[in-house]
């Protein structure tokens, strides 16, 4: 499938370009391994350099290990080289379906920064068999065979992206690599990384465990049997509440798990995982009688504690950040109150509508846990207007402190 010529010349200048097609047509490019979204290439140029191209929703992500990319962060021959013998190969072809797809360059030596190929050794040119057959299973510097030389000076964090994760209305994890200071302490934090590089994990249990657990199953493409092993890994992830349940926990007791409430934040505060029982969002009604009206405000309560919904630094499914500790949160399946108070504040009803008001709020569907006061609850008994209501909910003592 053909798609280099989405990015015709567009990138490329005259002599990089020209001098690509003439690496690739003297067959100075060597495909490491490939798929349908990624491609690993060895360019032999000045030097041995690899390419990585990896396809990302409407982009082509693209790096090299050589000089002028590293001193520029544009793209070079190798890079044009290498998605020559890409499509030739019939890879990459998730690019062939994209509109008007773009090459976005990744941060030089943001990744894979072990994993420049070594220069060829004299006599290494002959392709030998057994040579041949030994490159099937790495070299020297494969990714995690080598021991990272800097394990302890390099140390990997995991960062809950406050203002990120109130967008996405769920949690933004972001894995960053922070480097030791000469005086012993962590430096700062790199931020808006795109990938990261893995290695550094690989002497911590732990970490590996997270990271596979992030990183999750991979798609078979069947192109090859070898295993695909890249050392670098997206930096951003969002946090499903199923998945979250398991690995927030953990990362929190890394003691690693960092606190990011805004973008130039300096120190970022360590988060501890509560093991106290879920917070639980309830919406009170109350009669306001100086002003006339009813209000209607959202809570967090559980067992003794109450606080008002904007208070918390995050609240989505099914997580809350108050202070600089992160627990579990009940909203019995009521989430978009969430946002819609904390944005909004209070709900202000005039007396006069209160029963216009009560039947539509029935009306609407699915409702967090309903604190209403007397004179508003539905002309039932009272112990059976509590059950109605509760909603959905099993718990159907809880709540007997608000009505
Ligand atoms: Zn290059």
């Amino acid at each position: 499938m053909e798609w280099l010529s989405k990015f015709s010349a567009r990138y490329f200048s005259n002599r990089s370009y020209e001098k690509g097609v003439r690496y690739y047509r003297r067959g100075l490019v060597r495909l490491i391994n490939g798929t349908d979204r990624s491609v690993t290439a060895s360019v032999q140029g000045g030097a041995r350099y690899s390419v990585f191209l990896d396809a990302e929703g409407n982009s082509l992500n693209v790096r090299c290990s050589c000089p002028w990319y590293d001193d520029t962060a544009s793209v070079c021959k190798h890079i044009w080289a290498a998605m020559m013998a890409a499509e030739a190969g019939g890879y990459l072809s998730a690019v062939s379906s994209m509109s008007s797809p773009v090459i976005k360059t990744i941060q030089p030596r943001s990744h894979f920064d072990d994993d420049v190929l070594p220069p060829p050794k004299p006599g290494q040119n002959d392709r030998s068999e057994w040579r041949q057959k030994l490159a099937l299973v790495g070299s020297p510097t494969t990714p995690g065979n080598a021991p990272d030389r800097n394990a302890g000076e390099r140390q990997m964090c995991y960062l809950i992206d406050i203002p990120r994760s109130n967008v996405a209305g769920n949690v933004i994890l972001r894995i960053a690599v922070r480097k030791r200071k000469k005086n012993g302490g962590w430096g700062k934090v790199p931020l808006y990384e795109r990938r990261v590089t893995q290695s550094i994990s690989t002497s911590d249990f732990t970490d590996r465990r997270i990271l596979a657990m992030l990183g999750g199953a991979k798609e078979d493409y069947g192109y090859s049997s070898f295993y695909y092993h890249s050392d670098s890994i997206p930096a951003s992830y969002r946090i499903t509440p199923e998945l979250g349940t398991i690995l927030l926990p953990e990362i929190c007791k890394t003691g690693r798990c960092l606190l990011q409430s805004s973008p130039d934040q300096e120190d970022l505060p360590v988060l501890t995982w509560d093991e106290g029982s879920p917070w639980r969002l309830v919406v009170e009604i109350r009669r306001d009688a100086p002003q006339n009206r009813y209000l209607l405000k959202g809570t967090l309560a559980r067992e003794d504690e109450k606080i008002d919904v904007s208070e918390p630094l995050l609240a989505v499914p099914d997580f809350v950040i108050i202070g600089d500790r992160i627990g579990t949160l009940q909203a019995d399946n009521a989430y978009r109150w969430i946002p819609m108070l904390r944005q909004n504040g209070p709900v202000s009803v005039p007396e006069k509508q209160k029963y216009d008001f009560v039947a539509e709020l029935f009306n609407i569907g699915t409702l967090p846990f309903v604190d209403l006061p007397l004179e508003l609850q539905p002309e039932t008994t009272k112990f059976s207007a509590r059950t109605f209501l509760c909603g959905h909910s099993a718990d159907r003592s809880y709540g007997g402190d608000y009505l």
